[in-house]
């Protein structure tokens, strides 16, 4: 990969005694190595991506520590991989993006956490709740409850995080359960230090082998009927053997403070923002130290009565401070506390809000609240309250002030190959109307937002053809799903291709193939080009397409826009029964130009020739209708005044960032839009057939040009003011502003941004 880890992996490197600084989720892949796993896993996502894609990096070290790391092609595969924990004692850790990882790995775990394990089986949750999400807004809790794995919620600083990946594993022992250690985006991206310890091998491992398989017990499965005798273990057993671990262990914290009428019950992950908030109250300073005592469940899940009890006991009231619905915490609170006569109020939602991540403004109003609510002695709570609304006074002004901000939804990258093919989609619906789209998990789904506002339903990562199933047979037209090749691994194949030619489907399907799982931070796939070893898969979508009895098929490049118009109408109007599938092929333009920055700039340290193409409008032709824009979307392509005096219109531009994939030309050639779009090739370091080639065009164009009359400030674009508009144009275009491609050539070096196309085209025209 073209990216590198090598700082971080260095970090993984380092002994007892030295300071290792850096974010959260780091530390968490350094703890694993401390804990002495025998192998990791997982599957990418946000916030969790790192730990998998530094594991990947890290080979030597972990070849040297026995430690395999499996690149799982989803989140079930991963969970699974931790059935070598219920046999053995292997200490493993897998990771992925929560709720929606742990939605597909509910299987694989309710299977673990039946039989229990003997190994440590921790599981490493990127919790994708609040501001910045970017999953459906579940919590993972209610995963813990139903299936007796207990919850780490680790409050978010670097030494706590490494000590409970390292009481994790102990604990997960010791009461034979899988453990899941939930870190929300704050706590992934946390940065800070701690002391390190020497990584260590696992009992058994690559390094040193397990010599065979355990002697046959029925009990180690999840099967009935021992099943029935599983469930008890989990609830007598080890539910009781996790809570004395915990409370010897000290793994909760109790932050003391003198108004001890009052508390905070707090989860973990949520104690910066609930101290950053008292600070700023000067309820607290910014050490951490509270004036009201505040209980830090580090683990979530389960509860300890008695430490419940105790840190209850002589306070008039609580305010439990957890995200989200339902209130998990609150409620077994309250059932703890009343089941054992306590008369303290439990307060939670209601003071704070039933939904949405808990930022600063929201703790604050909900400490207020709770503070008016309770008004306890030394703290005047009316002082605090005004304190408040001044705090915040000013975000009504501030939003009047600013007015109304324009939306700026994500969008594709410059150049994105995906693009082209909800191009090609909106150019095929002029002619074939409008269809159901399912869209899927991916890139590809940016094109739900504008300009393209394409996309009915979204069901989940390669869900797209599935969620179709019951659409087409109750259409008129065909349905098209569009999955990427992530998608497709991750679960398209089997609940979308399988299923759909088993049931003998007839809808139309769309599979993004640009080689790399790349909303989550470019890893490889099983259909990449290479595995990261760097040798070819061996593994195509095609082939595989074709296994499975799909005939309709082609594959087509994502920036051909005009056969790609065809071939959906084709597989929208075909006789054919069955499902039909293309193939939009067209490597991420991210990965791509990752890979063409550092191939190109070492050929120009070695003097070779280099080509840069791009993109641009010729202001004087473009009519100023922005067609062009809507049906690309490119952000590289945006508007600029009209050099015209007598049109107001501004007209289209590209910018600096154009990457040279060809859309604007491709689009504007299959909508018949308009002649204003030109191709230029930036050519460094030319041979004698580039040079030869430039001399022979300019000659051509001197010759064609009306010199007199193209005068430099027509070259910058000010037209003579008497001219109308189709005079300066007969004036001012020469043969070379007509239709693109026109290829110049130049021996500058123009791999810097401040020498963009542009300079090269003005100065052919000055000639
Ligand atoms: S990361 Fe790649 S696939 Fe995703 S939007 Fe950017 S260019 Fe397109
Ligand atoms: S050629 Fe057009 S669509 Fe492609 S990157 Fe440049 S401006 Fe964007």
């Amino acid at each position: 990969m073209e990216r590198s880890f090598k700082k971080d992996v260095d970090a993984l490197r380092l002994g007892a005694g030295e300071t290792f600084r850096g974010e959260g989720i780091l530390a968490v892949t350094k703890a694993l190595l401390q804990s002495g796993v025998s192998y990791v896993g997982g599957y990418q996502g946000a916030p969790v991506s790192h730990l998998l894609d530094v594991m990947v990096d890290a080979e030597d070290l972990l070849a040297d520590l026995g430690v395999h790391v499996e690149t799982c092609t989803n989140e079930a595969a991963a969970a699974a991989m931790l059935g070598a924990s219920i046999n053995y004692p292997l200490r493993g850790g897998v990771t992925w993006k929560s709720i929606v990882g742990t939605n597909v790995a509910a299987d694989a775990l309710s299977n673990l956490a039946s039989p229990g394990v003997i190994g440590g089986a921790l599981i490493v949750l990127g919790e994708d709740y609040g501001e910045g999400a970017s999953v459906i807004q579940e919590r993972s809790y209610a995963y813990a409850m139903k299936s007796s794995i207990w919850l780490l919620d680790p409050r978010p600083d670097l030494p706590t995080i490494v000590h409970m990946v390292k009481k994790g594993f102990e604990l997960s022992e010791a009461s034979h359960a899988p453990v899941m250690l939930d870190l929300r985006v704050r706590a992934c991206h946390v940065t800070g230090e701690f002391i390190a310890e020497d990584n260590k091998r696992g009992l058994y491992s690559g390094q040193r082998r397990l010599e065979g398989p355990p002697r046959f017990e029925y009990g180690r499965l999840a099967h009935p009927p021992v099943i029935f005798s599983q469930e008890r273990l989990k609830i007598e057993q080890r539910l009781p053997t996790a809570q004395k671990f915990i409370r010897e262990q000290k793994l909760n914290e109790v932050i003391p403070g003198e108004i001890d009428e009052i508390g905070f019950i707090v989860l973990g992950g949520l104690t910066n923002g609930l101290l950053r908030a008292l600070a700023r109250l000067d309820l607290a300073d910014l050490y951490g130290v509270s004036r009201i005592p505040i209980s830090v469940l580090n683990v979530a899940y389960p509860l300890v009565p008695e430490e419940v009890r105790e840190f209850c006991a002589g306070k008039r009231a609580v305010l439990v401070v957890e995200e989200g619905s339902p209130d998990y915490v609150e409620q077994q609170i309250n059932v703890l506390l009343r089941g054992a006569g306590g008369d303290t109020e439990v307060l939670g939602k209601g003071c704070l809000p039933r939904s949405g991540d808990y930022s600063l403004e929201v703790l604050l109003r909900g400490i207020a609240a709770f503070l008016s609510q309770t008004r306890p002695d030394g703290i005047d709570a009316d002082a605090v309250s005004r304190r408040v609304d001044a705090m915040l006074a000013h975000k009504p002004g501030a939003l009047a002030a600013v007015g109304d901000i324009p939306p700026r939804p994500p969008n594709f990258c410059t150049g994105c190959p995906e693009r082209p093919v909800f191009a090609a989609i909106k150019l095929a619906q002029r002619d074939i109307g409008p269809t159901h789209i399912s869209a899927d998990i991916g890139c590809h789904s940016f094109a739900t937002f504008a300009p393209f506002s394409l996309g009915n339903s979204i069901l989940g990562y390669g869900m797209s053809l599935a969620s179709a199933a019951a659409v087409a047979p109750n259409m008129a037209k065909r349905p098209i799903g569009v999955m990427g090749d992530g998608g497709f691994w991750h679960n398209g194949v089997i609940t979308g291709v399988a299923s759909n030619v088993f049931n003998k489907g007839d809808g139309v399907l769309i599979i993004m193939q640009n080689g790399y799982a790349f909303a989550t931070g470019q890893q490889y796939l099983p259909s990449s080009n290479a595995s990261r070893s760097g040798a070819p898969t061996g593994i195509s979508i095609e082939r595989t397409l074709r296994s499975l009895g799909v005939h309709w098929l082609r594959t087509v490049r994502t920036y051909s826009v005009g056969k790609m118009v065809t071939t959906l109408k084709e597989a929208m109007r075909t006789a054919e029964r069955g499902l039909k599938v293309i193939i939009a092929d067209g490597e991420c333009m991210l990965a791509r130009q990752r890979r063409l920055r550092v191939e190109q700039a070492e050929k120009l340290k070695r003097g070779a020739r280099v080509v840069k193409t791009r993109f641009g409008v010729d202001d004087e032709i473009c009519t100023g209708d922005h067609s062009c824009i809507r049906l690309s979307g490119c952000p590289s392509l945006t508007v600029k005044p009209n050099p015209d005096p007598l049109l107001k219109e501004p007209v289209a531009a590209v910018i600096e960032s154009c990457v040279g994939c060809g859309l604007c030309g491709e689009v504007a050639h299959a909508a018949v839009l308009c002649p204003s779009f030109y191709r230029t090739d930036i050519i460094s370091n030319p041979n004698w057939l580039d040079r030869t080639v430039a001399q022979v065009r300019r000659s051509v164009i001197d010759w064609l040009s009306p010199k007199r009359e193209i005068s430099a400030q027509s070259v910058e674009g000010k037209n003579p003011p008497i001219a109308s508009k189709p005079q300066a144009r007969r004036r001012a275009r020469p043969s070379l502003r007509s239709k693109w491609p026109n290829v110049q050539a130049s021996s500058r070096v123009t791999a810097t941004p401040t020498n963009p196309a542009p300079a090269i085209i003005a100065s052919s025209l000055r000639k």
